[in-house]
């Protein structure tokens, strides 16, 4: 652009003019529900067969217009000139670190991750000869310390982090040199921060969660720059995690409501944090925008929203946990976040449960935790429900 200059349109906007180059002139994604494309003739055939991720020859491992258009827009909202989907956030964690390690490598992790990502680092890597240090991420120093110049190849944190919500300083960490930084970034998402202009290489979603926001898509996808994204896809042409086109659609349709969504679901988890602290039932409530927070400064530097999910100890411990869950009526009992439904999670029996018990304990969860993922009911109905099953004392 030249001396007129446009404004730069807002994080909000984007999520809805985004990714929509292969969409000709329709508004809503196009379904490319297909796994195969023709070619004109043999040369061509044969140049897609070794491009850089073709969107129009095989979609299983190469691409697929309607994947791309949902990569594309997950790029744009989170500054990265490239993105790759993947068929869950597992899939996309999975296919990054292995894209990235091998046998002999250093790699730095934090302990307070999602379940399946610490069974990746601790069981997995191990496996294949990948070494890795656990510290803990809120601790930045620790972190920095922990990296090995020369020989630490992947430096990999989750914030806000699951459970029990605990921050990593991303322009802290972002600012370590050498090895490639990668964020899980699920629970907060690119309107909420944006980890690559703090320094970080990639950052990662189980779009499953808020970004697709429906309950409906099984996608992940990581964002990065073009070259590191091109590494990665040619390894995922062999790991096999790919978006199918159906989610990559739903996906990009929840990004386009993102903004209201996170708003609503922040205001409802905001009021009923506030609440929960109140209550006598209640020992402890984990949200960044409590002022009980232990970061809640750096909340408010790197977070634009405190999000939709808090977590919260009750003390009645496991007992109070089984009154709570047999009285909700508008709340579910299920795993997952960031959907239209409330839903409560019980960590202990289900999203850790494949943790050892000092494991369990490291990532913050006791047997009263109760996750809680705030949709998009009224946030009266929400908060009436919640308090209301909670045992009186
Ligand atoms: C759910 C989740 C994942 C895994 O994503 P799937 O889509 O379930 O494979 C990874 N990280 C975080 C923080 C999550 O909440």
């Amino acid at each position: 652009m030249t001396t007129d200059e446009q404004p730069p349109l807002r994080p909000e906007t984007r999520a809805i003019t985004a990714g929509r180059a292969e969409n000709d002139s329709a508004l809503a994604p196009i379904l490319w529900a297909t796994s195969t494309f023709s070619a004109p003739d043999l040369d061509e055939g044969g140049r897609l067969a070794t491009a850089s991720r073709p969107t129009r020859f095989y979609s299983p491992r190469y691409g697929n217009p309607t994947v791309r258009a949902f990569e594309d827009a997950v790029a744009e909202l989170e500054g990265a000139g490239a993105a790759l989907a993947f068929g869950s956030g597992m899939g996309a964690i999975s296919s990054v670190v292995l894209a990235l390690c091998s046998t002999g490598d250093h790699v730095v992790v934090q302990r307070q991750l999602f379940q399946s990502s610490v069974l990746l680092f601790t069981g997995v890597c191990p496996r294949f000869g990948i070494d890795v240090t656990v510290v803990d991420g809120t601790d930045s120093d620790a972190v920095a310390a922990a990296v090995e110049p020369g020989r630490t190849v992947l430096l990999f944190v989750e914030t806000p982090a699951n459970p029990v919500l605990q921050l990593v300083d991303l322009a802290a960490v972002g600012a370590i040199t050498g090895p490639v930084k990668v964020v899980d970034s699920t629970f907060a998402g690119p309107l909420v921060q944006r980890p690559l202009e703090h320094g970080f290489d990639l950052v990662v979603h189980s779009a499953t969660k808020g970004l697709a926001g429906h309950n409906d898509a099984t996608l992940g996808v990581a964002a990065g720059a073009p070259d590191l994204i091109d590494w990665i896809w040619r390894y995922s042409t062999v790991h096999g995690a790919a978006a199918s086109p159906f989610d990559a659609m739903n996906g990009l349709r929840g990004l386009r409501t993102l903004a209201v969504r996170l708003r609503q679901q922040t205001e409802t988890a905001q009021r009923l944090a506030e609440e929960l602290e109140d209550h006598p039932a209640v020992a402890r409530v984990h949200y960044p925008g409590l002022d009980s927070h232990p970061q809640r400064d750096l909340a408010k530097r790197q977070m634009a929203l405190s999000g939709g999910v808090l977590s919260a100890e009750l003390a009645g411990g496991v007992d109070a946990v089984r009154h709570l869950a047999s009285r909700l009526r508008v709340a579910r009992l299920a795993p997952s976040l960031g959907g239209p439904e409330t839903l409560v999670t019980h960590p202990a029996t289900t999203t850790a449960v494949g943790l050892l018990p000092e494991e369990r304990a490291a990532v913050g969860v006791s047997d009263g935790l109760i996750r809680v993922s705030c949709g998009l009911e009224h946030a009266d109905d929400v908060i009436a429900d919640i308090l209301g099953a909670l045992p009186r004392p």
